[in-house]
């Protein structure tokens, strides 16, 4: 059985890089992945790219909209792409968030019909005021009645192996990555647990973390995924995309 994994950008984000990186000069521009993954027994998406009302302005951000800087048009969005691939959104079985960063939860609005699957550690996060306000969790992004499907930990999404949710705990309190085996060997998509490659070989970290010793951790694991022979691809690195949002090497 061959599964299939589609990248798509949806938008784009510039901010200080200190933001995101511990002391480090200059800005930088950050691509919003999220990706369709077809298997023969369903579609799921990872992560959703950002909200389509911030191809208008970036009133919904709040106070992240003076941080952010928001390159993001019309057609950008997870249901304008799913749809340019004759795909329509109601027809999206799984959608597996990462986290509920606004980066990553923007287009679950589009994907009414999708089971969300998220890290109980996640959902119980988003729960806690005190938890939410310091990620900046905004309800509205993904409290939407879709079916919930809460897990502790891995699972394995089709029941083979080849679509496996791996919890990666310390970006947020229960953020998770996915290991996808396609036929070009096994890609594991970091999400915010590794931003970049300097993330990864320079062990160069965000201001904030739910936990950096778990953190760290995920990180040592990433590296041994890599020397194993996986293909790693990270949250926001510019250099594994184009500008047309097409990625830099073929996934
Ligand atoms: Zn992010």
């Amino acid at each position: 059985m061959s599964v299939r994994i589609q990248p798509m950008i949806c938008g784009w984000l510039e901010v200080d890089t200190k933001f995101i990186l511990q002391d480090q000069p200059g800005r930088v521009k950050l691509p919003i992945p999220s990706f369709l993954i077809e298997h023969p027994k369903g579609r799921a998406i990872f992560d959703s790219g950002l909200h389509r009302e911030l191809q208008k302005g970036s009133e919904r951000l709040g106070g992240l909209g003076r941080v952010f800087k928001v390159y993001y048009k019309a057609g950008e969005d997870l249901a304008a792409q799913l749809e340019a691939r004759q795909i329509a959104p109601e027809r999206i079985d799984y959608l597996i968030n990462s986290h509920l960063h606004f980066d990553h939860v923007g287009g679950n609005a589009d994907l009414p019909n999708a089971k969300l699957i998220l890290q109980r550690r996640e959902w119980e996060a988003a729960g806690d005021p005190e938890l939410a306000k310091r990620n900046g969790y905004n309800r509205a992004d993904f409290d939407l009645g879709q079916q919930l499907q809460l897990i502790d930990g891995e699972h394995d999404l089709f029941g083979d192996g080849s679509v496996m949710c791996i919890p990666t705990y310390g970006h947020t309190a229960g953020h998770q990555s996915l290991g996808v085996r396609t036929a070009n060997g096994e890609e594991v998509l970091t999400a915010d647990s590794c931003y970049m490659r300097k993330v990864l070989d320079e062990m160069v970290l965000p201001p904030f973390a739910h936990s950096y010793d778990d953190m760290r951790k995920v990180i040592e694991r990433f590296r041994a995924m890599e020397r194993a022979g996986a293909r790693l691809i990270f949250g926001h690195d510019a250099a594994q995309w184009r500008e047309d949002g097409s990625p830099a090497a073929a996934l």
